[in-house]
């Protein structure tokens, strides 16, 4: 078998109200998709997370090295492709590009050998997983503390066990708004914090003593993600355990944190860290370091699917009879192609989703969604 085409596809829609996180401001969805065709018909897909015209134009520069190539070798494509732009890269858009096209890979192999991505990482040792709910971004003009109480209220009224806010915004603003949230759902919803590296040290530590309270699991992106001094001011300043790695890509970007013993929780994202050949050995990293995964995810059906594969084969950690069970994280913001880019949507029921267990990815595309929402001269 061997690759024959690499085809970016950018998806767009333009939102009617725009959110903001601490760092970004969202007024349009827009994801790169990937797909790999093989000589023998057989098609994989993928997704990178980030900013998918740009994510398009390097797919499109590794897609050229690929054509010929062997899709089952994943490593040996991975190391090839990752070098080609190794001394410009290392992190950032040259990896997320990497981890559509590896993502499509192991969906190829998957096909190849009839059985599901997880199996192919070395088992599933589940077949559901808990969602958490990922929302409360910020809305222009709206009371926030009121808005994110009724949106999380919500949540747990669909029965999420679990929601994220998100803050970084202001210390005392966000500290109303935690307890608006927690009162909101009550003592038995889990609740966690994302501040989107919104803070310096100081805030976060101001932040996460005075927030303690509110029975957080998790304070999620504190700090600029380059500042490692920072992270170990938060982590050593305040109670609440640390949360991060959406932004850290690749291993190389992950053993500083992990050796320096600087989060608590590591959040790798399949579509960023460098697709699952890259996640296995992050997942191996983070345990030798005694360290929880949690792993993040934004994106479409494809990052979800991706996603519930490395949840499927994440093992148990630390491995005991009753196994503390990781989560899936779950955006509820607005996106109509999120789940329309796949024949059969990828849903919760009363905050479980069920991870799917067919060839690969495990899902069907729907070209009728990428027609309506391609951006057309993006591939
Ligand atoms: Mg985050």
């Amino acid at each position: 078998m061997k690759i024959v085409r690499v085809t970016p596809y950018v998806l767009d829609y333009a939102l009617p109200q725009a959110f903001e996180s601490a760092s970004m401001r969202f007024d349009r969805r827009q994801h790169c998709l990937v797909e790999v065709v093989c000589d023998d018909g057989t098609v994989g897909w993928g997704e990178c997370l980030g900013p998918a015209r740009l994510n398009a134009a390097v797919v499109r520069q590794y897609g050229e090295a690929l054509r010929g190539a062997d899709p089952l070798e994943t490593e040996k494509c991975w190391l090839m492709l990752y070098h080609l732009l190794r001394d410009h890269g290392q992190r950032g858009l040259t990896m997320t590009a990497l981890s559509g096209i590896d993502i499509a890979l192991w969906d190829i192999k998957g096909q190849h050998f009839q059985t599901s991505i997880a199996t192919l990482l070395g088992g599933r040792f589940r077949e559901q997983v808990a969602a958490y709910a990922t929302g409360s971004f910020r809305l222009d003009g709206m009371d926030r503390v009121q808005a994110v109480a009724d949106e999380v209220a919500g949540y747990a009224r669909e029965g999420f066990r679990a929601v994220k806010i998100k803050i970084g915004f202001d210390v005392e603003e966000d500290l109303r708004v935690i307890a608006a949230a927690r009162e909101a759902i009550g003592p038995d919803v889990r609740l966690m914090i994302d501040a989107n590296h919104g803070y310096d040290a100081l805030e976060a530590i101001e932040l996460g003593q005075r927030a303690a309270t509110y029975q957080v699991d998790w304070f999620e992106e504190p700090v600029v993600p380059e500042q490692l001094a920072a992270y170990r001011a938060v982590h050593q300043g305040q109670p609440i355990p640390v949360a991060s790695g959406e932004n850290w890509h690749g291993r190389e970007a992950m053993s500083g944190p992990l050796s320096e013993a600087v989060v608590d929780i590591l959040q790798p994202d399949v579509c960023a860290v460098g697709g699952f050949t890259e996640m296995r050995k992050v997942v191996d990293l983070a345990h030798h370091h005694g360290v929880r995964v949690m792993p993040h995810v934004w994106g479409t059906a494809v990052a979800i699917a991706a996603s519930l594969q490395c949840l499927a084969a994440l093992p148990p950690y630390p491995p005991r009879r009753t196994p503390r069970e990781p989560m899936m994280e779950f955006d509820r913001t607005v996106n109509p192609f999120r789940q329309a880019v796949v024949q059969t949507p990828l849903e919760h029921q009363q905050g479980m989703m069920t991870i799917p267990s067919g060839p690969g990815l495990g899902i069907e595309i729907n070209p009728d969604a990428l027609d309506q929402y391609l951006v057309q001269d993006s591939h």
